[in-house]
């Protein structure tokens, strides 16, 4: 990762990300193959999760666990990307995430907007805005998919547009003012 001095509400931006493109699909067309592995949780997701299991546990399905005992790895790590610098990870099951279904939908997400709560109530950082990463507190693209997904393969092209098929993704980490800023360093960038 370059070392740059882009900053946007106290994050470091990783240029690379003015850099790169989707060719064939993007993250808008997800299907939930970044799922399989579980993912990073702060301590807080995980205590909210778990306040609110028995919401949960009626959108599971039968590749599912209702043991709400191992859905977390319940291995506490230090990390300086999350609030209070520590994080534990959700559990893999039947090959997948814990929370995803057979229809590869996250439930967290499913209960949420079923509850008529925002979709993102619920949902982990990390789920929201991959492949966008907060890594040692710079925004970059996380390449764990690289062409394993298209909708996660973001490759140098000289017709970038990670910014904008990352909306979302950005808009979730700087708010609508830190993602025009970032647009405006992007066109700076080509200049
Ligand atoms: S919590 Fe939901 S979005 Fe995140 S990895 Fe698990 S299934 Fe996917």
């Amino acid at each position: 990762m370059k070392q740059n001095n882009l900053q946007i509400k106290g994050y470091q931006i990783d240029p690379i990300i003015f850099e790169l493109g989707f060719e064939n699909s993007s993250p808008n067309e997800c299907k939930g193959l970044c799922c399989r592995s579980g993912v990073w949780v702060s301590l807080k997701e995980k205590e909210q999760i778990l306040e609110n299991k028995d919401l949960f546990k009626k959108f599971m399905d039968e590749t599912q666990t209702l043991d709400d005992s191992i859905w977390f790895e319940n291995n506490i790590t230090a990390d300086i990307d999350f609030p209070d610098g520590l994080c534990d990870s959700t559990n893999v099951y039947n090959d997948k995430c814990v929370f995803l279904n057979k229809e590869y939908k996250c439930i967290l997400q499913v209960a949420a907007l079923e509850s008529g709560f925002d979709k993102f109530k619920f949902k982990p950082y990390f789920c929201i805005t991959f492949p966008v990463v907060i890594s040692q507190n710079t925004i970059t693209y996380d390449d764990f998919l690289l062409n394993i997904a298209p909708c996660c393969t973001a490759k140098k092209t000289k017709n970038p547009n990670f910014i904008e098929q990352c909306e979302i993704e950005l808009l979730h980490i700087l708010g609508k003012d830190g993602y025009i800023k970032l647009k405006e360093l992007a066109e700076g960038n080509k200049k």
